[in-house]
């Protein structure tokens, strides 16, 4: 039986978390398995993960027809802030320096655990609604485990953690922390949620920049992180001028980073804009994972990062949105067409195909998270992790003689996704949310950005 977004959406909360066998039949695979194969295959899922590909099981729990739709491994994200959702379209046409301390900090310290909440749960919906399945997350200061617990009722896969600040600088002494402070609640943070959900839950350390913490804290972090096995994830060298008034005896941020020993452990930093080549080999060889923001990259006029010279190099690279009011999308289709576009006119149009950037949206995603065993492909063992796209749409014709990802990296959009599935849980079913309710999350977000420009507004730190 093939069962629409409501029958599906009943079956499925009678077995939770994906429990029970399903088959998505029909569908023409981008498996982006080690051979980069593309195939027409039926996908056997077992228990949350894929059983077969290609599968000769005619039956399961639940059929999904996939007949003339793409099937693609669940799209990631290693660069996000759910809590910033709210303020997308509230800071705009600025460079990155004011952005934060006229807008972003001043919104972040109003937040409640409210707030937070609903703003992570309209980043979710959009996510999920446009294909992304995994995103790595750094929130604010306070109230992270508002988003952990959105992350846990929603079905999104995500490795998250709170922003420390423990270290004032111009505007940031209203949300910063002692270090003792940053250091225990993050710890209770990863103690609770690291490796929850059944493993689809992650903890990341989140120093929010190389000098938003002092040494002292960085030196807990990685070691912290070590004992537990979890990513750093921080902000590097984004805005030229930033990154030369920071610049320290410890040297440009990722030399500081290097040398403070966080390039040791399973580090991703964001943007990396401004790098020079000893670096660019410093990132390589130490395996530090970089997410590539191009849209914020651009609107906050940071800069173009060297992404194919990283790439060339051996950097593992990924993509990221970053936060709302800095895209002002979580579209992860938009970040493929502008990763694929902005590096072509300085390099040449070669540079950057379509492959390589699906790549990073998907496998190279999986590995900047050590995830690679688990997602990042259609693969039988890994986790189903799966999106159909729709490609009715006129701008996806002709179909006989394409490449298929060069269909999704140019010519896809978020809304062409039909069906999602994480850990083998049907979150979308032909373009219906199968368990949430989107008007209700818009209406909580909007009552909640209210609320929080209102307490903006009193406390008068916006300018
Ligand atoms: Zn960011």
């Amino acid at each position: 039986v093939c069962l629409g977004a409501y029958e599906l959406g009943r079956l499925l909360s009678r077995a939770p978390g994906g429990a029970g066998s399903l088959l998505i039949r029909g569908g023409l695979v981008v498996t982006m398995n080690p051979r980069r194969e593309i195939m027409s295959a039926d996908i056997y899922v077992e228990d949350g993960r894929i059983a077969e590909i290609p599968s000769r099981h005619t039956a399961a729990d639940l059929v999904i027809d996939a007949t003339g739709q793409l099937v693609l491994p669940g799209l990631i994200q290693t660069h996000v802030h759910l809590c910033q959702t709210l303020f997308r379209g509230s800071a705009d046409d600025l460079d990155v320096v004011e952005w934060l301390r006229q807008r972003i900090w001043p919104l972040e310290q109003v937040h409640d655990f409210t707030s937070v909440y609903d703003s992570a749960r309209l980043g979710i919906v959009e996510l999920l609604r446009g294909g992304t399945t995994t995103a790595l997350t750094i929130e604010t200061v306070r109230h992270t485990e508002a988003v952990f617990m959105a992350l846990a009722e929603t079905g999104l896969r995500a490795v998250t953690g709170k922003a420390m600040m423990d270290r004032l600088e111009v505007a940031t002494e209203m949300i910063g922390e002692t270090t003792e402070e940053s250091l225990r609640e993050s710890l209770a943070l990863a103690k609770e949620y690291h490796q929850s959900s059944g493993g689809r839950l992650g903890y990341a350390f989140c120093p929010r920049g190389p000098r938003n913490c002092t040494e002292e804290l960085w030196d807990s972090v990685i070691a912290a992180a070590m004992e537990l096995g979890t990513i750093v994830h921080t902000h590097a060298a984004e805005n030229f001028l930033q990154s030369q008034r920071l610049k320290t005896d410890g040297g440009t941020d990722i030399r500081y980073l290097h040398g403070l020993g966080a390039t040791a452990g399973r580090l991703v930093v964001a943007h990396a804009v401004w790098v020079d080549e000893e670096e660019i080999a410093l990132l390589a060889d130490s395996g530090t994972a970089v997410a590539h923001c191009p849209s914020a990259n651009m609107k906050l006029a940071s800069g173009f990062a060297p992404v194919p010279e990283m790439r060339d190099r051996g950097v593992i690279v990924g993509l990221g949105a970053d936060g709302a009011p800095c895209n002002n999308t979580l579209d992860a289709f938009h970040e493929m067409r502008m990763a694929a576009l902005i590096h072509k006119p300085r390099l040449g149009a070669q540079v950057m195909s379509a492959q390589e950037v699906l790549e990073m949206a998907t496998i190279d995603g999986a590995r900047s998270l050590g995830l690679e065993l688990e997602i990042g492909s259609l693969e039988a063992g890994k986790r189903a992790d799966i999106i159909l796209l729709n490609r009715e749409g006129s701008h996806l014709w002709p179909q006989s003689n394409v490449d298929p990802i060069v269909q999704v990296v140019y010519q896809h959009r978020a809304s062409d996704v039909s069906t999602v599935l994480v850990d083998g849980r049907v979150l979308l079913a032909d373009g219906e949310l199968t368990e949430l309710d989107a008007d209700e999350i818009h209406a909580r977000a909007e009552e909640s950005a209210r609320r929080v420009f209102a307490r903006v507004a009193a406390s008068g730190a916006l300018r």
